[in-house]
């Protein structure tokens, strides 16, 4: 069987070594020592002065949402996961859809102009499958009309935008490290930002708002993430430049079958170092797409349809006007893509692929 992705697992004995320090110290949770550890780690590699590491990706929205003090209509891109919009929603704000570009499916800097109002407080844009938005172009819009950039970078761990980690463009980005990301804690997250005073004030809310044991600063919730997660992502980061090369190498495998077949790559963006952590493919019909899942599926082949249905068709929103993403996301599936998916198992599902476009 493939699935579209598989968690990737270190040799157990390291992990091991991490449990037997919790066990020693008895220190579970509430900022432990491997909690701080993980964030040092992780502020080194990304060169990310202010971060914090949390329980998953969307309290990550949620507290950067709390935190920035967002009201009213948030721009944002109809093509992502669903954590995008509900988080939004669930903070009481109103997502408003802008359409997507169709060659890299981000969210389009000339639909965020048109969405604005005198309601409008912020953008949140998802660099989707880890390609850059048009940040330039998106902090321009953002600096003329007064609004707050938020990032959904879940899927950008490695991602270099300009020489620099794209978590850290925005005013705040958020990550996800759960376990089918490329970098995963089982369960995890963090917020990014340039603004100290904004990092302190997140740090108030993962921590249900305690500033001392009997006094709090803000409304806080539980964002905590305990010793085992960061155990789990102290090894992992031991593996994860192994783990992104052999995603590179897929994406490139892929790559060679593509000219055969007749579906659309998406454009990646220019002074980027990406992390090719998916790959997704546009068919020319939704009929089509359907038809090679059927039949992939009957080879125990489990592609995705990342991200269908679009999310202004969730039952809580206004589904406003993208016809450029209502063409699209019917018509898109991520082939699979994991740290041990070999060659040969890339070329089968690229021959079936063939056999079932030439039939
Ligand atoms: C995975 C993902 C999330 C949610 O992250 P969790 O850590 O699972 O809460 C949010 N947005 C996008 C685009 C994602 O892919």
């Amino acid at each position: 069987m493939i699935q579209v992705t598989q968690p990737f697992l270190p040799p157990v004995e390291e992990f091991q070594a991490y449990v037997k320090q919790i066990w020693d110290r008895n220190w579970l949770t509430n900022n432990g020592p491997l909690v701080n550890e993980l964030e040092l780690k992780l502020k080194e590699r990304l060169g990310a002065d202010h971060l914090l590491y949390l329980n998953n990706g969307t309290i990550a929205l949620q507290i950067a949402i709390k935190a920035l003090d967002l009201k009213g209509e948030i721009i944002t891109t109809p093509f992502s996961y669903v954590a995008t919009t509900s988080s939004i929603v669930w903070e009481g704000c109103t997502p408003v859809f802008a359409d997507i570009d169709p060659s890299t499916l981000n969210i389009d800097p000339s639909s965020i102009e048109a969405a604005i109002t005198g309601n409008t407080s912020a953008i949140i844009a998802t660099h989707t499958y880890g390609n850059p938005c048009d940040i330039d172009a998106i902090q321009a819009i953002a600096d003329r009309h007064k609004l707050k950039v938020i990032y959904d970078a879940a899927h950008c761990f490695g991602t270099l935008y300009k020489g620099k980690s794209v978590y850290l463009y925005g005013d705040v980005s958020t990550a996800s490290f759960h376990a089918t990301k490329l970098f995963h804690t089982i369960e995890g997250g963090a917020v990014f930002t340039k603004d100290p005073e904004l990092l302190k004030k997140m740090a108030y809310m993962r921590n249900f708002g305690h500033n001392g044991p009997e006094d709090f600063a803000y409304v806080g919730i539980n964002g905590k993430n305990s010793e085992f997660h960061a155990a789990m992502g102290l090894v992992n980061l031991k593996y994860v430049d192994a783990n992104a090369e052999s995603r590179e190498n897929q994406f490139h495998r892929y790559n060679i079958w593509m000219k055969h077949l007749r579906v659309q790559n998406i454009i990646l963006a220019k002074e980027t170092k990406h992390n090719y952590s998916y790959y997704p493919i546009i068919f020319e019909s939704e009929e089509a797409v359907l038809k090679a899942v059927e039949m992939l599926n009957a080879h125990l082949i489990y592609p995705r349809r990342y991200f269908y249905p679009s999310l202004n068709n969730l039952n809580y929103v206004t589904k406003g006007e993208t016809p450029v993403c209502d063409s699209i996301a019917p018509r898109v599936l991520c082939l699979p893509m994991y740290y041990n998916l070999s060659m040969e198992e890339i070329d089968l599902i690229c021959r079936l692929l063939l056999r079932i476009q030439n039939n």
